[in-house]
C-alpha cells in the first residue's frame, strides 16, 4: 500500500464559497465499501466525470469521494471564467503564431466549448443557481504595453475567424466605471460564473448511482485488482479508478516532478450599497482578464461585490499559511485602490483566499488511461473550469468505451514535459514568477 502523503487544505474559505448559504457538507466514508468505480476529487472533473458515467453506465455503483466539503477546494476558489478562448499564464496571446492557425488551436477551442455546452446542460437540467452569464470576457489592458499584447491577439482571433469587439479606453470606463484601463478586447463566449454555486449544484444534483463522500482524504492506495484505496474510517475497493484530483495527482504516483502546483490569490468586497453602485457607476456585472500574464483578474459579481484576483506563489507544499495571505491582501488593497480608489475609497475586503492550480511546462496535460483500469484527467494549467469539466466528462465517456472525435483527439494531447526535481524546479518556477510580477506593473 503506497501511502499518500500531502492533502488539500485551505485555511481561509473563499469568499465565493462563503458568501453564499452555510451548506452541510454530505456524509464522510465510515466503512469498507465497494463499488464499480471510484471518483476522486469533486471538482469540475470528478463531479462532471461522475455525471458523465452515471448515464452511460446506469447499472454501475460510483463514488465520488473527496477530502474537503464539495465547493472547498480551486472548483470553488477560482474567478469563475468559463474560457472557449484561453490565454495562459505563460504566453501573452495563445495562437501559435503570430497570424497562424494550426488544428492545435481549433481543437483547443473546440474542447473548451464542449464544457460550456456540457455545464449548461446540466445548469438547465437541474436549475443550478450560479448566476451563469453568457456575457464573454474582456481582455482588458492598463498600459499601452498590455494594448500592444491585444493587437497579437486579435491578428490571431482574425486567422480563426472569431468573432471580437475592440474597446476604446472610453468604452472600457462605460463598463466599468473606472477611469483606469487603455483599452480592451471583448470576446463574446465565455461564461461566468460563481464558481462554488455551480461546483455545490453539481454536486447537489448527482444521478443516483452516484454516493458522494465529503470530508474523506484517501490517505493510501494499491492498484490491484480490485483496487484500493485507503481514507481513514473505510476501505474502498473497486474495479475503476478515475483520479481527478488535479496537482493532488502526483501523491498517486502521475508525473511526480513535471505537475507544477501553483498557488493564485483573491480577495472580494463586502456587498456595495445603492449608493456605492452608483459612485462606481459602469454596468452591473461585468469581467476583466489581464493582458499580462501576472495582471490583475477583477469582477463585479451579480450580487454588487468586486473581486480581485492578483499575485502568484508556487508552492511545493501545496499549501500557504496567515503570513502568505497577509501579503497577498496588501497586494489586493494596492491593486484594488489603483482602481477603485478615486470613487470608493473604504470599500473593504470581506474575504480573502488562495487556491491551487495545476500547471505543465509545456501546458501539456494527463488525460486518459494511465494503469490497468486506472484513468486521470489532471493539469489543467489553469483553465480547469472549462478544460477540467471537460476533461471529466471525456474520462467518463473513454472509461464507458464511447468514442468521439474530440475524445480521440483529447488523447493525443501532450504529456506534461519533463522537469528536474524540487528544489531546483521550484526555484526555477519561483524566478519565472517573480519576472513576471515584477514586469507586470500597472496590470497587477
Ligand atoms: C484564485 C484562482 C482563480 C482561478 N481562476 C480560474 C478561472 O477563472 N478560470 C479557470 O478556468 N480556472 C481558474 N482557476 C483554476 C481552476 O480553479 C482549476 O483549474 C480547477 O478548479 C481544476 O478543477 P479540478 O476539478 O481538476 O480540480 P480541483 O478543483 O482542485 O478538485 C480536485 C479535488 O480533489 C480533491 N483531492 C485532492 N487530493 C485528495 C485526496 N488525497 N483525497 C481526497 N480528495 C482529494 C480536492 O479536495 C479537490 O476537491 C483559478 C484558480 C485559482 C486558485
Amino acid at each position: 500500500m503506497q501511502k499518500v502523503k500531502k492533502f488539500p487544505d485551505y485555511p481561509n474559505d473563499s469568499g465565493w464559497y462563503a458568501s453564499l448559504p452555510a451548506r452541510q457538507a454530505g456524509p464522510s466514508l465510515t466503512a469498507d465499501i465497494s463499488a464499480d468505480a471510484v471518483i476522486l476529487g469533486a471538482g469540475f472533473a470528478g463531479l462532471s466525470a461522475a455525471h458523465r458515467l452515471a448515464e452511460l453506465k446506469p447499472d454501475w455503483q460510483i463514488l465520488v469521494v473527496d477530502a474537503l466539503p464539495v465547493g472547498m477546494a480551486s472548483s470553488g476558489r477560482n474567478s469563475g471564467f468559463m474560457i472557449d478562448l484561453p490565454h495562459t499564464l505563460d504566453s501573452q496571446s495563445y495562437t501559435s503564431s503570430a497570424g497562424g492557425v494550426n488544428d492545435a488551436d481549433r481543437q483547443v477551442i473546440a474542447f473548451n466549448r464542449s464544457a460550456i455546452d456540457y455545464g449548461r446542460t446540466l445548469v438547465e437540467r437541474y436549475h443550478i443557481d450560479c448566476d451563469w452569464s453568457e456575457t464573454g470576457k474582456i481582455h482588458a489592458a492598463a498600459t499601452a504595453q498590455g494594448a500592444k499584447s491585444h493587437t497579437d491577439f486579435m491578428r490571431g482571433l482574425d486567422a480563426l475567424g472569431e468573432a471580437y469587439t475592440p474597446l476604446s479606453g472610453v468604452q472600457m470606463q462605460a463598463t466599468t466605471g473606472i477611469d483606469y484601463y487603455h483599452s480592451g478586447v471583448h470576446t463574446p463566449g465565455t461564461v461566468a460564473v460563481q464558481p462554488a454555486a455551480l461546483v455545490r449544484g453539481l454536486a447537489a444534483h448527482l444521478p443516483s448511482n452516484v454516493s458522494l463522500y465529503e470530508n474523506t482524504p484517501v490517505t493510501g492506495y494499491e492498484w490491484a485488482s480490485p483496487h484500493q484505496l485507503n481514507t481513514p474510517n473505510g476501505c474502498i475497493r473497486a474495479r475503476q479508478v478515475l483520479l481527478c484530483n488535479n496537482g493532488f495527482g502526483a501523491m498517486f504516483g502521475l508525473h511526480k516532478n513535471n505537475l507544477l502546483p501553483i498557488l493564485l490569490f483573491a480577495s472580494m468586497t463586502r456587498v456595495m450599497s445603492s449608493q456605492e453602485q452608483a459612485l462606481l457607476g459602469g454596468e452591473k456585472q461585468w469581467g476583466l482578464v489581464p493582458s499580462h500574464p501576472a495582471g490583475a483578474t477583477i469582477k463585479r459579481t451579480a450580487d454588487q461585490r468586486l473581486v480581485v484576483r492578483t499575485g502568484i506563489k508556487s508552492s511545493y507544499n501545496m499549501r500557504y499559511g496567515p503570513q502568505v495571505i497577509g501579503a497577498m491582501q496588501a497586494l489586493h488593497r494596492s491593486s484594488y485602490q489603483r482602481r477603485f480608489g478615486a470613487q470608493l475609497p473604504a470599500l473593504e475586503f470581506e474575504y480573502s483566499w488562495g487556491g491551487l492550480l495545476c500547471m505543465s511546462r509545456n501546458e501539456g496535460t494527463v488525460f486518459g488511461t494511465v494503469g490497468k483500469r486506472l484513468h486521470a484527467a489532471i493539469c489543467h494549467n489553469g483553465l480547469g473550469v472549462a478544460r477540467g469539466t471537460a476533461a471529466g466528462k471525456l474520462l467518463a465517456e473513454h472509461v464507458a468505451g464511447h468514442d468521439s472525435e474530440l475524445l480521440r483527439q483529447y488523447l493525443q494531447s501532450p504529456q506534461p514535459a519533463w522537469m528536474p526535481a524540487h528544489p531546483i524546479s521550484t526555484l526555477g518556477v519561483m524566478g519565472n514568477i517573480w519576472r513576471h510580477q515584477t514586469l507586470a506593473g500597472r496590470e497587477a
